[in-house]
């Protein structure tokens, strides 16, 4: 079980790298904590990068949301 768990844990490492899912606003590809994406240029951003508290991103992920960029 253990080196499946291994096995699986790369994969998805490997498969975020191919996806690109970097933080736009500090360049990390963590998965921790909560992500939101930009909805005209599909840029992902850590909540935490880009000052929202977990309170606000819900209203965010139902409505539009641009980047700092695109705003
Ligand atoms: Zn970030
Ligand atoms: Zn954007």
């Amino acid at each position: 079980m253990t080196t499946m768990r291994e096995h699986f844990a790369q994969n998805i490492l490997s498969s975020s790298e191919n996806l690109e899912d970097l933080c736009s606003a500090c360049g990390e590809s963590t998965t921790l904590g909560q992500w939101i994406g930009c909805d005209s240029c599909s840029r992902w951003y850590h909540s935490t990068c880009i000052g929202l508290i977990k309170k606000n991103i819900k209203v965010f992920v139902k409505k539009t949301w641009l980047c700092p960029v695109c705003k």
